[in-house]
């Protein structure tokens, strides 16, 4: 997709903090971070939200991916959020499907 961060991202077009990457996943840390570790997990192709998935193991992998990072991150014991913004009441902003790992302090419930 021409226009989208994401895609550019992927591509290298745009720069990223990447923390890992395999041939159907990237993650990187997002620009602007809501706690001290917030990582972004994408699809290497692109796929607008949610909504337009149709491989479910590509999220299983997606889940399974953010729990590594986690882990390797040393937040997994004291915890940490998964989460899928999706469409405009969801606060979906960018239309390349991410997945956000949140932690490294303790999050508050119920969010915004
Ligand atoms: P959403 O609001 O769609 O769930 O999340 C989009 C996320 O992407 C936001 O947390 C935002 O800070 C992050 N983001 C937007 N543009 C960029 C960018 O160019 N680079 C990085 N690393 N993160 C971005
Ligand atoms: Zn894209």
């Amino acid at each position: 997709m021409a226009d989208c961060i994401f895609c550019k991202v992927v591509a290298g077009e745009i720069p990223a903090a990447i923390v890992k990457r395999t041939d159907r996943l990237v993650a990187f840390r997002d620009i602007s971070p809501q706690a001290p570790t917030h990582l972004l997990v994408i699809p290497t192709q692109h796929v607008a939200s949610l909504e337009q998935v149709s491989d479910g193991a590509l999220l299983g992998e997606m889940v399974l991916f953010a729990r590594g990072l986690a882990r390797e991150a040393g937040i997994a014991e004291r915890g940490y959020r998964v989460v899928i913004n999706t469409n405009p009441d969801g606060g979906q902003s960018v239309y390349h499907l991410h997945l956000h790992v949140l932690g490294g302090r303790s999050l508050t419930w119920p969010p915004g």
